[in-house]
């Protein structure tokens, strides 16, 4: 049953698993100290995988809308040079 835990474990933490096996899951958690702690630390290394992901999202994300907010700026400035020479 350890073993099956810890096959499913990334499943529970993220919501994917049935009723019933989630049910199983606490029966077994209720019961065994050494998976409690396991999923514990598992989700915690989730947890700063997720944090730690978005943060690089947020980065490129920043970096792109200034690209593109300066590629305006130069597109608008260009323009205004053509329509206003
Ligand atoms: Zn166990």
């Amino acid at each position: 049953m350890c073993r099956d835990l810890a096959r499913i474990a990334s499943d529970y933490i993220d919501g994917e698993l049935g009723t019933g096996k989630v049910m199983s899951v606490k029966m077994h958690l209720l019961m065994c100290g050494r998976c409690r702690s396991f999923i514990g630390s598992l989700r915690a290394s989730i947890e700063l995988m997720n944090a730690h992901s978005s943060q690089q999202l947020d980065e490129d994300l920043v970096r792109r809308i200034d690209e593109r907010v300066s590629e305006s700026l130069n597109a608008r400035r260009s323009g205004n040079d053509t329509s206003d020479p």
